[in-house]
């Protein structure tokens, strides 16, 4: 004899397929986990209407939402990834970054020219969807390349960072990109000509020790890691408990090591009036100016 009864049960009657709610229509935030709207989401630029956190955008959208529509031209794409220490890991270095390109990116920056409320400037932007926008020598050679253009055409530099750090598959060849990319840096300096660096969520470790961290000015968005190791490897060195939001923007702002936190919808007019001030560029050309320079001009 049973211990139980099945005596009735109700049946449950699962949703008709027309009943729910199609696939992609909704997402989920990453940090609070609240539903959104996937429409909603992204005409809010990928930031989360609940609770503000600024979801990782890919080099393309960046490009799309920091300059003026059409103006972007891409340079150096002629550079390209060899296989110099024949490395593998647990697949071969050839394998990987052709795996990799299934991202539609060829490696982990976009570099070329642009205009930002009418201002030409060379600029980069990180892929993070290559190789976690790890730094190998393609992407030194290409911020580096794009850092002497603006040099040589007189053009104010921005570099978007959005990178893990180097890439371990190119070891010492990576490492060097920090040296190359920073004294790339210095020459643009010698000629009086502003850097702006960006930081998006992550920039850390090797990119974070040298270009992201050389800017004249350094903007990042809202509580985007930002640092050299990370904190488990910090904590387990230092053997203490690491303080709430460290290695966070506002954070690092508050510790002097960064200029602005800026929200991503005010970011193109943030860099317009950042290249206003350090340019001051004479226009024969309409252009839309960043909201601002009105009241600037006039003090
Ligand atoms: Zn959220």
């Amino acid at each position: 004899m049973a211990w139980f009864k099945k005596e009735k049960y109700t049946k449950l009657n699962p949703p008709k397929m027309r009943d729910r709610i199609p696939e992609g229509l909704m997402r989920k935030c990453d940090k609070c986990l609240e539903p959104v709207v996937s429409k909603d989401f992204e005409e809010n630029l990928k930031v989360c209407m609940k609770c503000g956190h600024h979801h990782k955008l890919s080099a393309r959208e960046r490009i799309a939402l920091i300059t003026d529509e059409g103006s972007f031209t891409e340079m150096f794409t002629n550079i390209q990834t060899t296989d110099p220490l024949n490395f593998v890991d647990s697949k071969d270095y050839p394998t990987r970054i052709k795996g990799a390109k299934k991202s539609g990116y060829d490696e982990a920056v976009v570099c070329g020219t642009a205009k930002i409320h009418g201002r030409p400037v060379a600029l980069a932007v990180m892929a993070f969807d290559f190789v976690g926008g790890s730094m190998g020598s393609v992407v030194g050679e290409r911020i580096t390349r794009t850092i002497e253009h603006g040099a040589a055409e007189g053009l104010p530099v921005i570099v978007v960072s959005s990178s893990g750090g180097a890439r371990m598959q190119e070891g010492i060849l990576s490492l060097m990109q920090m040296a190359k990319t920073s004294g790339a840096l210095a020459r643009l300096a010698a000629k009086n000509l502003p850097y702006i660096s960006v930081l998006c969520d992550p920039s850390t470790a090797g990119v974070m020790a040298s270009y992201a961290s050389l800017g004249d000015v350094i903007v990042a968005e809202p509580d985007a890691q930002i640092g050299f190791a990370g904190p488990r490897v910090i904590e387990q060195t230092i053997r203490q408990s690491l303080p709430e939001g460290f290695q966070r923007s506002d954070f690092v702002r508050e510790h002097g090591f960064l200029d602005r936190v800026v929200e991503r919808k005010n970011l193109k007019n943030e860099l317009g009036l950042l290249l206003f001030y350090m340019t001051r560029q004479k226009f024969d050309e309409p252009h839309e100016e960043p909201a601002g320079v009105a009241a600037a001009s006039a003090r």
